[in-house]
Parts: structure tokens; C-alpha cells; sequence
């Protein structure tokens, strides 16, 4: 059931997060959208509500724990609480190691790695009082298979998907009723590629995005149809790609 729901997403100035809250929000879902880009943020959440949906925003630097408090806080005085939390947020500055661009892997592990801690972290006691929640997060094929350029985004990607696997079954053990979906999305056509500073990676990669990407809905899709799931059922996995992809 998606009607109603309280629905945080962040990254969601861009690409998925953006098209995961006009979904959702034609659905029936309550967003809050999260992202440092105000403009674009005030832009979608305008054509939200003049479509007939609710949707409100907040500047969130995922790497700062307090702004992710302040998003899960402003979800719970707008609407009341909050049903899901859509860990979206990510960068993709892919270089070789030997380029040695230790200002971008770093910047990956904040945003990709701590970025979904902090999320976590700001919603969790809220999950636990009321219990019930779902946490969906975005991490890629990058997260199941190894791919040259991409080691540090990739085990970025990696992380996500033990936490958020241990997520699940400790929520299971505990009976906090706490939902987890991860997704693995491979080609798709946002502005991800504007993060790649090293430009034969970037030229490599757009020319693999020019012939395979597929549209930011498809993964909308499949977030809307894990939370349109009975309350009793964690479909926990999505890998989502163009269906001429060959690796
Ligand atoms: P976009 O670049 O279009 O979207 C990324 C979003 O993350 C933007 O809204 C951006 O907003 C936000 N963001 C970046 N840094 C921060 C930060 N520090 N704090 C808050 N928000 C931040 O790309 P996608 O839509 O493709 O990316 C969404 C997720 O999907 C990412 O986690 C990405 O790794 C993952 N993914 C994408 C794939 C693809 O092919 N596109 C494949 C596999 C996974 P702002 O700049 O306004 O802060």
C-alpha cells in the first residue's frame, strides 16, 4: 500500500530520487524530498503539488548527521511520521587507482557509505517506536560485481548491501517489523556521469550510457512496488538494467 505513506528520499534533486518522488507522490504517497540543490529540489516539489500531491523539501548534506535529523524531524511535524526512508544519495567519481584522486574516493566513502549511516541513524528510533518502517537504498551492479575504474565506488556499493542485509535480519530478530529493499540498478540516465572527473572513464562511461541507459522510471518502479507490499513482506533484492546489456 503506498496511499498515505511517508516517504523520505534522498537525492532527490536529480535522476532516480527525483523520479522516485513523482511516482510515488501520483500514488498517493506524502514525500520529503532531501538534496543539496535547493532550486531544483523547490522545482519538484512545486510540480508535485500542482499535480495534487503533497510533497515537501529540506537542504540535506547527507555526510552531516544533523541535517539528516532535521529531515526525518521535519517528515514527522509535516505528516506525522515516516513509513519509508529511501537512501538515495550517491556519487560516482570513477578514475583508475593509479590516478590516485584520494579527494573523490573519499568523498565516495561520505557520501555512499556514511551517508547512509547517518540516514539510518536518524531514522532508526523512529522505526523503533513506532514498529514499523522500511529503509529501501540504491546501491548498484557495482555492489555484486567488480568492474575496472570503479574500486572505490564499487566497495562503497558492496557496503551497502551487507548493511543493509544485516539490517534486515537483525530487524527480523528483534521484531521491529522494519522492512529493508536494496536495489542494484546498472545503466541508467540520470546526471550521475557529471560526478567522473577523470576524462577517459568519463568518455568510456558515456559512451556505455549513450548505448545501453534507460530512463531513472524503471527503478521508480520497482521502489514503489517493494513499498506496495503487504506489511508482512520484504522483497529485498532488485537488480534493474537495460534488457540489451551484455555484462
Ligand atoms: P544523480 O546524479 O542524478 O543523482 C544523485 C543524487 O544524489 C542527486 O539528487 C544529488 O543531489 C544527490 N547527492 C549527491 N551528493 C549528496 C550529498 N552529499 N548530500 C545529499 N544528496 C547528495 O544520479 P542517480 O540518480 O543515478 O543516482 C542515485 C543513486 O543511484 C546513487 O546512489 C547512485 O550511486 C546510484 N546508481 C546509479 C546508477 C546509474 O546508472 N545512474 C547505477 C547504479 C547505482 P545534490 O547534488 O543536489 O546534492
Amino acid at each position: 500500500m503506498i496511499e498515505d505513506k511517508v516517504v523520505i528520499i534522498t537525492g532527490a534533486s536529480s535522476g532516480i530520487g527525483e523520479a522516485t518522488a513523482r511516482s510515488l507522490a501520483s500514488k498517493g504517497a506524502r514525500v520529503v524530498l532531501g538534496a543539496r540543490r535547493e532550486a531544483s529540489l523547490k522545482r519538484i516539489a512545486e510540480a508535485i503539488r500542482q499535480n495534487g500531491g503533497q510533497a515537501v523539501y529540506q537542504t540535506l548534506d547527507v555526510t552531516r548527521q544533523e541535517d539528516n535529523d532535521r529531515i526525518v524531524q521535519l517528515a514527522k511535524d509535516t505528516f506525522g511520521r515516516v513509513d519509508v526512508i529511501f537512501l538515495n544519495a550517491g556519487v560516482m567519481p570513477n578514475s583508475p587507482l593509479s590516478a590516485l584522486k584520494t579527494d573523490d574516493w573519499q568523498q565516495m566513502v561520505d557520501v555512499n557509505v556514511k551517508g547512509v549511516l547517518n540516514g539510518v541513524a536518524a531514522v532508526l528510533p523512529v522505526f523503533l517506536a513506532q514498529k514499523s518502517g522500511h529503509v529501501i537504498a540504491t546501491s548498484s551492479v557495482a555492489g555484486l560485481k567488480a568492474y575496472p575504474n570503479g574500486a572505490v565506488y564499487g566497495g562503497t556499493k558492496w557496503f551497502v548491501r551487507d548493511f543493509m542485509e544485516v539490517l534486515r535480519m537483525e530487524s527480523a530478530m528483534e521484531g521491529s517489523n522494519i522492512r529493508t529493499a536494496t536495489i542494484y540498478p546498472a545503466a541508467i540516465n540520470t546526471e550521475l556521469l557529471a560526478t567522473i572527473s577523470a576524462k577517459e572513464t568519463l568518455d568510456q562511461m558515456q559512451d556505455v550510457y549513450d548505448k545501453y541507459g534507460i530512463s531513472p522510471d524503471r527503478i521508480a518502479s520497482v521502489v514503489a512496488f517493494a513499498i506496495d507490499q503487504p506489511e508482512d513482506t520484504t522483497i529485498n533484492e532488485f537488480t534493474v538494467g537495460p534488457a540489451n546489456q551484455p555484462w
